[in-house]
């Protein structure tokens, strides 16, 4: 897995490797496939944090406790080296010569690489766009996300455990790292790769002269981390733009987009800054339309105003803007845009009306625009439109979204967005599958009015629940 390609997007994968993948998985606990074949397992850190909260003596500490975190229910020393080590750790801003630029500050914290012969192997970087902190409620807690990394690295892909620092979210500080105790589910997946720790834990090894770190202050922990307030509230808003790129779902507000991958869990709570990802759009960027992955050739298609941008993964094209009359659009902007898995055409919908583009031929298909009315059910001016790895189509207006099931053209059910999509808790006073927004309400008489089918979506997302990159993008 090392060796393919590797991007900050996941893999392209076909349909039917989709069908296949497509099983609910039973155990918490998953490994990555491959571990390190020796006991003693070699770090350094290459390059500190800038961040200024930590320095390089802290970090060095926290770092060592990270690995003990492990160290003490498994087989596994962890030793720091000089010159060629196993696990080289690195601060590391945006494109940083891996091939998976990081997103700025939010969105992915850090990433790590599984065990292998490849010499980035077990490689742990940290996003240095972060804040980096221990055990305060502000900022990312270094020693949480270390310890989730250096799961990674030696070899435990996430768990949907409801106890287990290798769940796929960030989950805050874990409190003094020396007195950090894994939950059974981590234990026992270490266990399963390397066995159980014969001898009795014994003195923190201290043999290395040159290793003489500072203690960082502690504060006292916080259980939990909210997400930062001076981001849109992703449990409230209306999105100006969804998107299913490789199989996840992106939502995008202003500069800034959540993504959400096959498994169902967002990346991060926060989100990630545009053109910190995508490597293209104006600098001044506001807002994007409409965004869709295509078809034919697996590039990004950007809609702004009465232009588009074409990406190869997260970089631009050469040429691009170029005005969305290319398309045949006599229109100055796009409402929403995607693909129907069922004819693989595109539509671009603009208040009341939608239009069929056909990619193949490069052209508007005859009999163009058509009443919006022909998809049942869904209110005109819509946010987004985005088809999801099963065929289902999920339209998106306010904080409310439509399912047509599989080619149907008719919403089987409508919920909201917060609860369906971005892991907001109910409100306590907001009626279940009711929505303020009247439009979509009169679109709703009939069998499926009044139905609120967000756990249902879930369970789709829990349905889809894989791993893909051989690169776990963390907090992810
Ligand atoms: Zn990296
Ligand atoms: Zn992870």
């Amino acid at each position: 897995m090392m060796k393919k390609p590797r991007c900050s997007l996941p893999d392209i994968i076909g349909t039917s490797e989709m069908m296949r993948r497509r099983r609910r998985r039973r155990k918490r606990y998953a490994l990555a496939g491959s571990l390190w074949k020796k006991k003693v397992i070699t770090w350094r850190v290459n390059s500190y944090t800038r961040s200024g909260h930590l320095d390089q003596g802290s970090t060095e500490r926290l770092l060592y406790e990270a690995f003990q975190v492990w160290s003490r229910v498994s087989p596994l020393k962890f030793e720091r080296g000089s010159g060629e080590v196993d696990i080289l750790i690195d601060f590391g801003r945006s494109h940083h010569g891996d091939g998976y630029p990081f997103d700025g500050a939010g969105g992915t914290l850090a990433h790590a690489f599984f065990p292998g012969e490849h010499h980035l192997a077990g490689d742990t970087h940290f996003d240095d766009d972060e804040m980096w902190t221990y055990n305060r409620e502000e900022g990312t807690d270094l020693a949480a996300v270390a310890v989730h990394e250096f799961g990674h690295a030696i070899g435990l892909a996430h768990s949907s455990a409801g106890a287990s620092i290798m769940r796929p979210y960030y989950q805050g500080p874990i409190g003094t790292v020396e007195d950090y105790q894994l939950p059974l589910d981590d234990v026992y997946g270490i266990e399963q790769l390397y066995g159980r720790r014969k001898e009795s834990p014994g003195e923190r090894p201290k043999d290395d002269p040159a290793w003489n770190p500072s203690n960082p202050e502690v504060p006292r922990p916080h259980p939990s981390s909210k997400p930062d307030p001076s981001f849109p509230d992703r449990c409230t808003i209306a999105f100006d733009a969804v998107a299913n790129i490789r199989g996840e779902a992106f939502f995008f507000k202003d500069h800034y987009f959540w993504r959400i991958q096959r498994a169902g869990n967002l990346v991060s709570l926060n989100p990630a800054q545009i053109n910190n990802f995508w490597n293209g759009l104006p600098t001044d960027l506001k807002k994007v339309d409409s965004v869709y992955e295509r078809m034919t050739d697996n590039k990004i298609v950007f809609f702004i105003g009465a232009q588009y941008w074409v990406f190869t993964n997260t970089e631009v094209e050469p040429g691009y803007p170029r005005p969305i009359g290319d398309f045949g659009l006599p229109l100055d902007s796009v409402d929403a845009a995607f693909i129907w898995a069922h004819n693989g055409k595109t539509y671009f919908f603009k208040g009341d009306e939608f239009w069929r583009y056909d990619e193949q031929r490069k052209k508007m298909d005859m009999g163009y625009p058509k009443k919006l009315g022909l998809w049942k059910g869904v209110p005109p001016n819509l946010d987004g439109v985005m088809g999801h790895n099963n065929g289902d189509t999920y339209f998106f207006k306010g904080t409310t979204y439509w399912k047509m099931r599989g080619g149907e053209i008719e919403v089987e059910s409508r919920a909201s967005t917060a609860q369906g999509w971005m892991h907001c808790d109910v409100p306590p006073n907001a009626p279940r599958g009711q929505d303020p927004d009247a439009e979509g309400c009169s679109c709703m008489k009939g069998r499926n009015a009044g139905l609120a089918l967000g756990p249902a979506a879930l369970c789709l997302l829990a349905a889809l629940l894989v791993h893909h990159c051989s690169l776990q993008l963390l907090t992810d």
